[in-house]
């Protein structure tokens, strides 16, 4: 799957600098405005962006495999801990 970016104004696709009515200037700058589910800081432009959980809502790319990568190392952990317990001593940072 493709992330999006939105193209920044004044550019060849981007939309315009100025206050104007076009509609896909208007839905650019409304999804720039919008803000990752993630860190909760705006989209903005020239940005990598996917579809975030709820209809219209959108996550930064790189938050998005931030977190897909963080559940990954979690889940690693825990079955290497899982594989043999017994080879590590326990520890403070053990606990759950
Ligand atoms: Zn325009
Ligand atoms: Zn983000």
């Amino acid at each position: 799957m493709a992330a999006g970016v939105l193209p920044e104004p004044g550019t060849q696709f981007g939309p315009c600098l100025i206050v104007c009515r076009h509609i896909d200037c208007a839905q650019t700058r409304a999804m720039a405005e919008s803000y990752c589910t993630i860190c909760i800081k705006r989209i903005g432009y020239d940005k990598r962006f996917y579809n975030g959980d709820q209809p219209n809502t959108w996550d930064h790319a790189v938050c998005l495999e931030d977190k897909i990568e963080a559940e990954n190392n979690r889940h690693i952990e825990k079955v290497e801990r899982r594989k043999d317990p017994r080879d590590k001593a326990p520890s403070i940072f053990d606990r759950e």
